[in-house]
């Protein structure tokens, strides 16, 4: 078992991570202070998987789960959805100590951890993320939310959970395109914190997409160390977490610009960090050897490094419209060496348009 401790002021906590986390889960609960009144919240691919599983372990533990399960896929995460879920648990008699437990993707993480931190204004959250993206990524550092019609997690807010169990046996069923979105960001941490990941990223492609176990458990503990080292100092990203934005800038205004349809997240962050790497090139900051090496790494992760379906002023007219942009000042991301990066705001804007035209 790997354990990377999540280091905050006040809540800190643990990511669990091994094969059949069934003991760990039973040990974790039973010993806990929660009321035994439990809702586990999942969606309709997850649930016929792994939740009779976690129900097991629950009940194990001298709890009475009850299950709720939401459609998947991103449309879920909807106030529409929320309203149902709150109706749930307030059906499902949960009071201020019962845990929400969150088993699925970022979607289900996300809505079910705004859940518990809104009903009765905070409940005890955990988190059982299935997919790679949710093992290093969403299930870590506690921003919950739920989308908006006019834009992505623009209702949300920071809600740590109290513990995270990452059971790498779930990847058997997770498809192949997914692996594919979580190494995009399991790259970006490479990217701005860490060469010798970055390196065993490039080394290992092979050994990821044949699941091979000490491989996956190594890079999902490093990934979740890194991010945790980032959140711990800056919990309420008042300056340094925005590094783990590096490549977002375009990757968000891509995916707008193709409705969500053609991309998913992954893909588009992949496309976003070849256009930061070109500006970091352009404006002097790397040579073209690491845009080279980049690419090849998102090669072999099965990821696309231009975008296909956008225009150029489409793009750029879209980057203002991101919410990480303050002031009509979009808050670049950049790389000055693999594993080292910095944040600009003032990149001319024909630096930028060179970079989009590069990407399409
Ligand atoms: P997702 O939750 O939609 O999961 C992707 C697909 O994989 C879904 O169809 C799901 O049912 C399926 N799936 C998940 N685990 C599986 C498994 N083990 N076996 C088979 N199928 C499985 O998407 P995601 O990529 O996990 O997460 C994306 C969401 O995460 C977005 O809403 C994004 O905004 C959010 N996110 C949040 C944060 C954060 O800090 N809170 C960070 C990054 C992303
Ligand atoms: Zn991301």
């Amino acid at each position: 078992m790997k354990t990377v401790q999540v280091p905050l002021k006040d809540n800190s906590y643990n990511i669990y991570i091994d094969n059949d986390l069934h003991e760990t889960i039973t040990s974790f609960f039973a010993n806990s202070n929660f009321s035994r009144t439990a809702l586990v919240v999942s969606d309709s691919n997850v649930d016929k998987l792994y939740a009779a599983q976690t129900l097991a372990a629950l009940k194990k533990a001298g709890f009475a789960p009850q299950l709720t399960s939401i459609p998947a896929g991103e449309k879920s995460k909807s106030f529409f959805v929320a309203q149902e879920l709150y109706t749930t648990a307030i059906k499902a008699g949960l009071d201020r100590k019962s845990p929400i437990i969150a088993l699925g993707g970022g979607v289900v993480g996300d809505i079910a951890g705004f859940i518990a931190s809104t009903y009765m204004r905070g409940i005890p959250f955990i988190q059982m993320p299935t997919s790679l993206l949710a093992h290093v990524d969403s299930s870590v550092g506690g921003k919950v939310a739920v989308n908006h019609q006019l834009g992505k997690n623009l209702i949300g807010s920071f809600y740590q959970p109290k513990a995270v169990f990452i059971d790498l046996d779930m990847l058997q069923t997770l498809p192949v395109r997914e692996i594919s979105t979580g190494l995009a960001e399991i790259i970006k941490y490479g990217l701005i914190y860490d060469k010798n990941f970055f390196t065993y990223i490039t080394d290992h492609s092979a050994d990821i997409f044949a699941l091979n176990n000490d491989v996956l458990k190594n890079i999902i503990a490093r990934s979740c160390e890194i991010k945790a080292a980032v959140v711990a100092k800056d919990e309420k990203e008042t300056g340094l977490r925005a590094i783990l934005n590096f490549g977002h800038t375009l990757a968000h205004a891509i995916e707008r610009e193709t409705k969500y349809e053609k991309y998913n997240h992954g893909e588009a962050v992949s496309i976003g960090m070849v256009g930061a790497a070109i500006i970091s090139r352009d404006l002097g900051f790397i040579q073209d050897d690491v845009i080279k090496a980049i690419c090849h790494v998102l090669e072999l992760c099965r990821l696309p490094q231009k975008c296909t379906f956008c225009s150029e002023d489409g793009i750029y007219q879209d980057l203002f419209h991101d919410k990480k942009t303050v002031n009509g000042k979009i808050n670049w991301v950049l790389l000055d060496e693999i594993g080292k990066v910095h944040s600009d705001n003032a990149v001319p804007e024909k630096t930028v348009r060179h970079a989009i035209k590069s990407i399409l």
